[in-house]
């Protein structure tokens, strides 16, 4: 533009001279006319004349050099900003898009923005130059659609945008509509459909001063629209061959997310499988949302369910994402394009997209506890039934519970522990009627005398093959069945009546502390009344019996947590929190919590040789020592695990160096022969 100006203004430059040049010239030969001969003037005329046309020569040189110095700069600033397809690349669009900034008048200024449907999945399955020819056709369209003067460009591989001056709501409908119709009719007898998605915003007065806001609006626009489309509203046409399920009967669909449902589903993953391509480049990745029953819990269905459907429509738009299901609840599954990825790679991929999405809705819900859970299994074995893969993707999402890691890929050993926990399940009715789960004590010893002054009662499950199980074996297992009420209940009963026994003999009674699990506060009613049933047939002193709560009992609900602890201490009962220092309890949540002991988790003993550790646990000590509570520490292994305790104020230690849990029938004998004579027990 400032380069057209300037040659104007050298046109007119060059115009003036010869024209002042001509009229002096005139003035002086009118004015010394009759002082010159025929002669010279003739002379003077041709003098005059071919001074003209040399300053006109000259001007007309310097003006064609001129303009074909601009015309070279035109073509390379063309090459520098212009596309394969022939429309503006990024470069210009950002260029464009600080020269409107720059403007004083931002009103009406209207982007849009497309982006091209499922164009991976058709250069993945038909090849780059079926999605080129894709890219070049819908710019085409664009170009005929659109007037010369307004800006398109590509703005990344299948993303395009259009910015419009003086521009309507009313006239960009028109622009989107006779685009629309181009592509249809384009899409006429197509095995490979072009299908888009398109979002557009208008700054209004004031309002957008910023392109770069402008354009998030619209790409805002865009992505609602894609969303729209996934949930199956009136679309463009889809890429019609892999993705027939997607375009089944609304009773293929999850009715909530709009995903396929677990046919529509199958279906689509064997048409992948077989379709051809590298199918050792695919995984299968089933996904939940940890504490989603919190998040239902806290915000209500209607945000529970608008998570999931948000979940399940980001998910379905991530490149890696083939195509999807929900199996139930917040349990879903899709099939991952792992494509040039190492499985690293693709394992850090699908995890990194969990955290954000997790971290998106934490800070939207101003929550910290939703995470996504993921179990991966790359298929190497096109043997494997569907169902077996998926089988397999559950293994290993179901393992990241108990793992500190939100994915985790399977493993074959993985399968081992899930036969082995069914075979828990199986078997779990028989083995409590059959007496299988058998009570151990665990002493406790007073810091100040070495002395016994309670135990903790642990439990075994020794079945008759003379299996024995850890309780770390079992309880996850009957934790997630519930039968951990039941098994709990069968072990307090044992307890009840092993102390009315001692009581009834008049022998000397050591208290014992008996484990709750986080499963009864989901009832807590219903624990206090079967716990009065207990005390009512084994009239025992409640005060000989202190009840465990771990972190992960309380933490979910701390005012129903404190509720309960308060029934239990009516009952009689001592409360003592376990496992102190292993999860996120802070002293604010120990302070406000009415507990009569604090257990300090036998991981701090663990890192004793580490003398900052050493200063931690000194000082937690003191700090918990300062709210009033007996102190327990567990795990005591050591004469050296010993002395530093003594140093601390702990009151009462609990550890292999003192006892390995008993059986109950043993424990007698065991406490007479102390440490001499352990049990070979854990
Ligand atoms: P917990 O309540 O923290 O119990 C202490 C665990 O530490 C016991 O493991 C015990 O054997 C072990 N332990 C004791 N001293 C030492 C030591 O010096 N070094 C080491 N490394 N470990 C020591 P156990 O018996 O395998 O129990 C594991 C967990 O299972 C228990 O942890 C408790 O949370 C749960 N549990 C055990 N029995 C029951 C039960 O009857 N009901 C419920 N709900 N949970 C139980
Ligand atoms: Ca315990
Ligand atoms: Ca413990």
């Amino acid at each position: 533009m400032m380069k057209n100006n300037y040659t104007v203004f050298l046109l007119y430059l060059c115009g003036g001279l010869i024209l002042s040049i001509g009229a002096i010239q005139i003035y002086n030969l009118s004015r010394f006319r009759m002082f010159l001969s025929d002669q010279e003037m003739v002379q003077a005329l041709f003098h005059f004349r071919s001074t003209q046309m040399l300053t006109v020569f000259l001007a007309l040189l310097g003006v064609s050099a001129l303009a074909a110095r601009e015309r070279i700069n035109m073509e390379l600033k063309r090459k520098v900003y212009t596309d394969v397809t022939g429309l503006k690349n990024k470069h210009a669009c950002m260029e464009e898009m600080s020269i409107l900034d720059c403007n004083d008048n931002t009103l009406d200024i209207g982007f849009i923005m497309f982006d091209l449907n499922n164009l991976k999945k058709v250069n993945d399955f038909y090849g780059h130059d079926k999605g080129d020819e894709l890219i070049l056709n819908f710019a085409l369209m664009l170009r005929q659609v659109l007037d010369k003067k307004h800006f398109i460009g590509r703005f990344g591989g299948d993303e395009f945008i259009v910015i419009l001056r003086n521009c309507s709501a009313e006239g960009m409908e028109d622009y989107l509509r006779q685009l629309e119709q181009r592509v249809k009719k384009y899409n006429e007898g197509r095995e490979i459909v072009l299908s888009f998605a398109s979002g557009y915003a208008i700054s209004t007065k004031d309002h957008y001063f910023l392109m770069e806001d402008l354009l998030k609006e619209a790409d805002k626009n865009m992505y609602k629209m894609k969303k729209r489309m996934k949930q199956g509203e009136p679309q463009s046409p889809q890429l019609s061959k892999i993705l027939d399920a997607d375009r089944l009967d609304p009773l293929n669909r999850d009715p909530l997310t709009g995903l396929l449902n677990q046919d529509a589903f199958f279906c689509a993953v064997k048409k992948i499988l077989y379709s051809g391509r590298n199918s050792l480049h695919l995984a299968v990745v089933c996904s939940d949302i940890a504490n989603f029953r919190y998040i239902n819990d806290t915000y209500g269905y209607q945000t529970g369910n608008q998570i999931l459907r948000r979940f399940a429509d980001e998910l379905s738009v991530q490149p890696f994402c083939l195509c999807a299901y929900r199996l139930f609840s917040d349990n879903f599954a899709f099939l991952a394009d792992t494509a040039e990825l190492s499985r690293d790679e693709a394992t850090e991929l699908i995890n990194s997209w969990n955290s954000y999405f997790a971290s998106t809705v934490n800070r939207e819900y101003k929550a910290s506890r939703f995470v996504i859970n993921s179990g991966i299994y790359f298929i190497h074995n096109l043997s494997e039934t569907i169902d077996d893969m998926l089988n397999y993707a559950n293994i290993a999402r179901k393992y990241t519970k108990g793992s500190l890691q939100n994915i985790l890929v399977y493993k074959e050993e993985m399968d081992q522990f899930e036969k082995k926990k069914s075979e828990i399940l199986t078997s779990f009715r028989h083995a409590l009627e059959n007496h299988e789960f058998k009570v151990y004590l665990q002493s406790k010893v007073r810091c100040a005398d070495k002395n016994v002054c309670s135990c903790e009662a642990l439990t075994r499950w020794e079945k008759q093959d003379g299996t024995l199980y850890y309780p770390d074996e079992f309880i996850p297992v009957l934790e997630q069945t519930g039968d951990i009420i039941d098994m709990d209940f069968y072990v307090y009963e044992t307890v009840f009546a092993y102390l009315e026994a001692q009581e009834r003999e008049n022998r000397t009674i050591l208290p014992i502390a008996l484990n709750i699990s986080r499963i009864h506060l989901t009832n807590p009613a219903d624990f206090v009344r079967r716990v009065r049933a207990l005390l009512n047939q084994y009239p025992v002193s409640p005060c000989c019996i202190t009840f465990e709560l771990t972190e992960s009992t309380y933490m979910q609900d701390i005012p129903s947590a404190r509720a309960f602890i308060e029934d239990l201490h009516r009952m009689g009962f001592q409360v003592s929190m376990d496992d102190f220092g292993s999860g996120y309890s802070s002293l604010k949540v120990l302070k406000d919590m009415p507990f009569d002991e604090v257990k300090f988790d036998k991981d701090f003993l663990l890192n004793e040789a580490d003398e900052n550790a050493q200063r931690i646990l000194l000082q937690m000590i003191s700090m918990v020592k300062s709210l009033n509570k007996t102190i327990v520490c567990e795990g005591v292994e050591t004469e050296e695990n010993v002395r530093l305790l003594e140093r601390s104020g702990c009151d009462i230690m609990q550890g292999y160096y003192y006892h390995k849990p008993a059986p109950l029938e043993e424990w007698d004998a065991c406490l007479k022969a102390r440490r001499a004579l352990l049990p070979p027990h854990r």
